[in-house]
């Protein structure tokens, strides 16, 4: 494996930043003011030499996706514009027209039920004893596949959103709730993202949070590590906040760590490692969650380097997400076979608190499952069945596999309402069989061995 990370200067090849320094590239504050928000700026920022059809085709993604543009000079100059069509980080942030494929017919703004399971504002609460707290909706990059595209970042042609910056004043509902339920232990920080929350708010949301008794982890979630190393390089206001809230933490026999957001390994430079090098050494713990993605990540090479070099800078790789049945994303997913085929190569070629865990977050509120634990699938028509008794006893979830992946006569079934009904309710009949075989089979032939009651 190669760990020889990239510590070229490689935005020179923008002409727009030919004579900028490694100095100022460096500086997290010339990485704010110089992201890219604009479309219509890219074609002078090349003075003119990219393709025509390719400005077209990025501007004809931005009238199909739901998410602005926003893209840190850092990953905007880590895309290969000599081969755009093939570059992963230039489909993860700016999306093409001509990649865009019709949403699923079961598609949901919020796939997942976070508004759904949400108790108070800013606040979601499904697992007993975890909750997703979400103090901003504002990040350093919009991602064109961001499961929560139904309200981060700006209003778009395809979306309007009610977004909202972070405020302390919004958050105290959140707190209160905390407060008043001692059977949460973790908060998930997300957003938006942490890294835009200023040094000031970072300590007072930690320092309240790690006041709780009941608080005993909280993660600040960030894609920050993977499109913005410059911050944690030469923001000192804001490391000074993260490593109080980091002591405090550890002085309180709590824990606060960084879950990151690395989906591809050209993510990964020299400026990464050193960032990483600087939490390492304060002792953060830093855990990435990866988003399976066609074109991306989704071959045995590309997820095996991204495994082996994020573990070679000390960021734990812990989860691959099958991609969330979200609008404007149906270019990006696998089936739910693809990615099983995936865990199985992958499974073995490394340590395994080094391996992630290929898991589904399942629609409609199921929680993450590991990806090989649906009950019953079909992959020839793409549905599977998942069951998660602990969160939703009794529910019945299913997973849609992306059309265009199907053989072509079952395309045209998916197609036609009236067949896709047909095939969807006997996949559904069917699974209630397999379910209900599969209980007896635990109630009656484990019973007597006690599997079933310890299961
Ligand atoms: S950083 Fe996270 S929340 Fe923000 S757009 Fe990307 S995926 Fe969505």
């Amino acid at each position: 494996m190669n760990y020889e990370f990239r510590d070229d200067e490689f935005w020179k090849q923008i002409p727009a930043w030919k004579d900028v320094t490694r100095e100022e590239f460096g500086d997290h504050k010339w990485q704010l003011k110089n992201s890219v928000t604009k479309v219509a700026k890219i074609a002078d920022m090349f003075d003119g030499t990219l393709p025509a059809e390719l400005i077209a085709d990025i501007e004809e993604g931005q009238v199909q996706t739901p998410m602005n543009v926003r893209i840190t000079p850092y990953i905007f100059a880590l895309i290969d514009w000599s081969n755009p069509y093939k570059d992963p980080l230039l489909k993860q942030f700016l999306p093409l027209g001509s990649q865009f494929l019709p949403n699923h017919p079961y598609h949901m703004d919020d796939s997942l039920h976070e508004d759904v399971d949400s108790p108070v504002p800013l606040l979601t609460h499904r697992y007993p004893d975890k909750v997703l707290f979400l103090p901003t909706t504002v990040c350093p990059v919009y991602c064109s596949y961001c499961t929560r595209s139904r309200l981060v970042g700006g209003t778009t042609d395809t979306k309007n959103k009610e977004t909202y910056g972070a405020n302390v004043k919004n958050w105290e509902p959140a707190f209160e709730y905390l407060r008043n339920h001692p059977e949460v232990e973790d908060v998930v920080i997300s957003g938006g993202d942490a890294f835009m929350l200023k040094a000031s708010l970072i300590k007072i949301l930690g320092e309240t949070l790690l006041d709780i008794p009941n608080i005993r982890r909280i993660r600040f979630a960030t894609k920050g590590v993977a499109i913005f190393p410059q911050k944690i390089l030469t923001d000192e206001d804001w490391m000074e906040a993260l490593t109080d809230v980091h002591k405090k933490a550890v002085s309180m026999g709590k824990a606060a760590v960084i879950h990151t957001h690395f989906s591809s390994p050209n993510e990964i430079t020299k400026w990464s490692q050193l960032a990483m090098d600087r939490l390492h050494g304060m002792g953060m713990i830093v855990r990435n969650q990866a988003v399976l993605q066609e074109g991306v990540n989704n071959s045995y090479e590309e997820m095996h380097k991204l495994v082996k070099q994020l573990s070679y800078i000390n960021i734990q790789p812990y989860y691959v997400y099958q991609h969330d049945m979200v609008p404007g994303c149906e270019h990006f997913r696998t089936t739910v076979g693809e990615a099983c085929r995936l865990e199985s190569k992958i499974r073995g070629t490394t340590a395994g608190f080094n391996m992630p865990l290929i898991i589904c977050d399942l629609p409609e509120g199921g929680g993450k499952r590991p990806i090989h634990s649906y009950f019953y699938y079909d992959e020839e028509i793409g549905i599977s069945a998942w069951r998660a008794p602990l969160v939703k006893e009794g529910k019945v979830f299913y997973y849609y596999d992306p059309i265009v992946k199907l053989k072509p006569e079952i395309q045209d079934k998916w197609n036609d309402e009236t067949l896709r009904d047909q095939m969807v309710e006997d996949f559904k009949k069917k699974a209630a069989e397999v379910m209900e075989a599969k209980d007896a089979y635990e109630k009656e032939v484990l019973k007597d061995s006690g599997v079933a009651e310890q299961a």
